[in-house]
């Protein structure tokens, strides 16, 4: 029986760039027998329809969990209260329930009580994706490389969480568990704070009454155009992630602001050395991510660069 695939039937709820690589990665990896999806807008199901990455797309997610041995909860986080008390009481004994969402606390308080005996709920957050969304931004390869996090509640099925890692490496990821709380901290600082601080740095650009829009977009260096990059990802993700994980977006705002301050202090008094120190130091942490092959060393991100200026 070694070609009978980790899962009879997965059911993705929520189809866009996770959801659908997912399905993707599951196909290259012959890692479900059956993929079913759901949505709620009946365009984004005739779109994924056309792609073919599902085996079957459903218009309720009751129907797609019919029967399904996983069911990966791929929508915004803010959803998932709503979508786990539809599909409680259609989800089959022994099922793992699982999700992709980028804060996990929320994902335990929110989904765990309407999973009933018998089904077994491990979190699960990919450190992947980009500023795309919908059924057309998947593929395959998303996952390779990359870590996923898995935050199983305290007492969860043992067996479930191996399950749950081995359909991961599957999916091309490295794996660690994690506690949810321990994950919303981390990922304020390496995820979350970064974001906002390129939505906010955008949005300044924008309402600078000095500097026109059409200044901003003409004269754009490569650091802001990064920043615009990461302002481009998806508002209502975004958005649920900062309400889901507010404590800890909070601790760490407090301490970059302290940091900027200092270097606000270094700036003001000229002292040169702090702000080479520390621009030393962040430079050394580039270089290990690349190492760690988190990321390329190309310049400019391996994008084609415009020669245009
Ligand atoms: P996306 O491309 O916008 O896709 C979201 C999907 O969820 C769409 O299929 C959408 O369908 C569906 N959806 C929206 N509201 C729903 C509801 N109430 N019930 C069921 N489905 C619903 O977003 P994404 O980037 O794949 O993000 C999905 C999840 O992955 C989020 O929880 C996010 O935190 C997490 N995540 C994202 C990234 C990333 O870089 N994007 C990385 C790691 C984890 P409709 O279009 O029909 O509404």
């Amino acid at each position: 029986m070694a070609d009978k695939p980790l899962f009879g039937k997965i059911a993705l709820i929520g189809i866009g760039l996770i959801g659908s690589s997912i399905a993707h990665a599951a196909r290259r990896g012959k890692l479900a027998g059956h993929i079913a999806g759901y949505a709620p807008d009946a365009s984004e199901l005739e779109r994924a329809r056309k792609i073919g990455f599902a085996d079957s797309l459903h218009n309720s997610s009751a129907e797609a969990v019919h029967d399904a041995d996983l069911v990966v909860l791929a929508a915004p986080v803010g959803a998932f209260g709503a979508i786990a008390k539809e599909i409680g009481s259609h989800l089959k004994s022994g099922a793992i329930v699982s999700d992709v969402g980028s804060v996990k606390n929320a994902v335990v308080r929110d989904v765990g009580p309407h999973i009933p005996e018998g089904v077994h709920l491990v979190p699960a957050h990919p450190i992947a994706g980009t500023e795309q969304s919908g059924p057309e931004a998947g593929f395959a390869e998303l996952f390779d490389g990359r870590w996923c996090i898995l935050t199983p509640p305290p007492g969860s099925d043992a067996q479930a969480v191996e399950i749950m890692k081995a359909f991961w490496r599957g999916l091309g990821s490295e794996v660690e568990v994690m506690e949810p709380k321990h994950h919303d901290l981390v990922l304020a600082i390496t995820s979350h704070v970064p974001h906002l601080i390129a939505y906010n740095i955008v949005g300044t650009a924008a309402d600078l009454e000095t500097v026109t829009e059409g200044e901003v977009i003409k004269f754009s260096a490569g650091g802001f155009r990064d920043f615009t990059r990461i302002a481009a990802s998806d508002p209502t993700m975004w958005r649920d992630v900062f309400l889901n994980n507010r404590e800890a977006v909070l601790e760490m705002l407090g301490r970059f602001n302290e940091d900027l301050s200092a270097l606000q202090r270094a700036i003001r008094w000229g002292d040169g050395e702090a702000l080479f120190n520390l621009f030393t130091r962040t430079r050394a942490i580039r270089r290990e991510i690349v190492d760690a092959g988190q990321d390329t060393a190309t310049p400019n991100f391996g994008r084609q660069e415009k020669k245009d200026q």
